[in-house]
């Protein structure tokens, strides 16, 4: 019988890490080893583009866990190493192989490898001074070179570019945000959502040009001047931030010949096509955790509550559970004073409720279909947020003529409708 080498996860980040931490909650007491292609202890990733950059936090503050946490629980934590290769057995055990030449055994492997930012690639695209905000070496180039910057340009209106840009702004920068699309963050939103931050941000003083046509970076010495649009309007930059979304990791899953799709391809116990690979976060495609009429069936979900809801998943998979993945979708962005939450996915909405007032910036977006409440963007309210959470969680429904009240708190709403039980 071959000695048991207990899991692998190749990705030591938000999902990786909670994979290693519910393992140990849940009693799997087989090895556990992390590999990680950065040279950082896990940390989150979200302050990268919000209190990091605005240095109201620094790096250290970031970790997930002291390394004491993985002492303590057996976690074996090795940095540095990028996977490359990976043979795998039919029952689920192998080796893996770092660049560096260095080989991991393992019983079961765990993918979570998580996504890379989409590059633009166009004429300038390597001068010194385009920049890319995914990981905590990219927020700390960004951050000092803002300090002697005047002129920052954010190409893409989604919420890392809104965020960062926001956060150059504190600094009294001058921001211009560049979007292709008619809309900000037109893949997570509602045109509501979108109208509503336009106006925020650009009553702050942001420069924002939608249906931007980028033609190239324009520069000086090699260091980046400007960006060029098609209407030959050239915008001036000291620095440029490209944030047009990320691209999921599956590189080493196609290696595998594991199915792949937008990400890893995953069933609803986070398990990948050959049956024994499990799958978390960033780089999955999986089955809509909160499916309904009208919602995609399949999806790949960017966000923090994904990666450590999935992860969970995928350890009781590990520990032989057949628990499928349910939960309802959230996300939160921070944009200067204006803090987003969203709970479920608004996909095919046919009604919208706003509750409070969008001039004073506190209100919710209540998204309906078929007169079933199915979403919420609510900004700047918290309260709304949380109620919304739970009622999509118990499957209750508040009718619209009674959410548009905002007078009247959603958690009372939703304790009066509950089923009694
Ligand atoms: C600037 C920024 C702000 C964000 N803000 C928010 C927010 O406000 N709210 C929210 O919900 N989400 C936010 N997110 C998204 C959130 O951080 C991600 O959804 C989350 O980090 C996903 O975790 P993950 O573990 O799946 O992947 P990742 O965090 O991408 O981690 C994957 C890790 O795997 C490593 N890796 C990849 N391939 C290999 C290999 N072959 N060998 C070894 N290691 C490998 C990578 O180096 C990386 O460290 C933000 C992300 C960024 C970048």
């Amino acid at each position: 019988m071959s000695t048991n080498r207990g899991i692998l996860i190749v990705g030591a980040s938000q999902a990786g890490v909670q994979l290693a931490s519910s393992l140990r909650e849940i009693g799997y007491a087989d090895p556990i080893t992390i590999v990680g292609a950065e040279r950082h202890a896990p940390y989150q990733r979200p302050p990268l583009s919000k209190a990091y950059l605005q240095g109201k936090v620094t790096a250290e503050t970031l970790s997930f866990r002291t390394q004491e946490y993985y002492d303590k629980h057996d976690i074996q934590l090795v940095l540095n190493e990028r996977i490359v290769a990976v043979d795998k057995a039919p029952d689920g055990s192998g080796a893996a192989m770092s660049a560096s030449g260095r080989e991991f055994a393992f019983s079961r492997l765990a993918l979570t490898t998580g996504a890379r930012p989409r590059r633009l690639q166009i004429e300038g695209a390597d001068l010194d001074g385009v920049l890319y905000l995914r990981d905590a070496d990219d927020a700390e180039d960004m951050k000092a070179r803002m300090a002697s910057a005047d002129n920052v340009v954010v190409v893409g209106g989604g919420f890392i570019g809104l965020e960062a840009a926001a956060s150059a702004q504190k600094f009294g920068k001058s921001v211009s945000v560049l979007e292709a699309a008619p809309r900000l963050v037109g893949r997570a939103v509602g045109e509501e959502t979108s109208e509503f931050f336009l106006k925020a941000h650009r009553s702050r003083g942001l420069d924002i040009t939608l249906n931007a046509k980028i033609v190239r970076f324009t520069g000086e010495s090699g260091r980046v001047s400007g960006v060029e649009l098609e209407d030959g309007r050239v915008v001036p930059a000291d620095i440029v931030l490209v944030g047009i979304g990320v691209v999921p990791r599956t590189e080493l899953a196609e290696q595998m010949g594991l199915a792949c799709g937008n990400g890893v391809i995953v069933d609803e116990f986070s398990l990948a096509s050959d049956g024994t690979t499990v799958v978390a976060g960033d780089c999955a495609e999986l089955p809509n955790p909160m499916p309904r009429d009208g919602a995609p069936e399949r999806l790949r979900l960017e966000s923090v509550n994904n990666a450590v809801e999935q992860a969970r998943n995928a350890a009781a998979t590990v520990a032989g559970g057949r628990v499928p993945y349910r939960m309802v979708p959230w996300f939160w962005s921070d944009q200067g004073e204006v803090k987003l939450q969203m709970a479920g996915l608004s996909a095919g909405y046919d009604q919208i409720v706003t509750r409070g007032s969008v001039e004073d910036e506190k209100f919710s977006f209540i998204y309906y279909r078929e007169g079933q409440v199915i979403a919420a963007d609510c900004i700047n309210n918290p309260v709304d947020f949380m109620a919304v959470k739970a009622l999509l969680a118990k499957g209750i429904n508040v009718p619209a003529d009674r959410v548009v009240d905002a007078g009247t708190p959603l958690k009372k709403l939703v304790a009066e409708l509950a089923p009694a039980s």
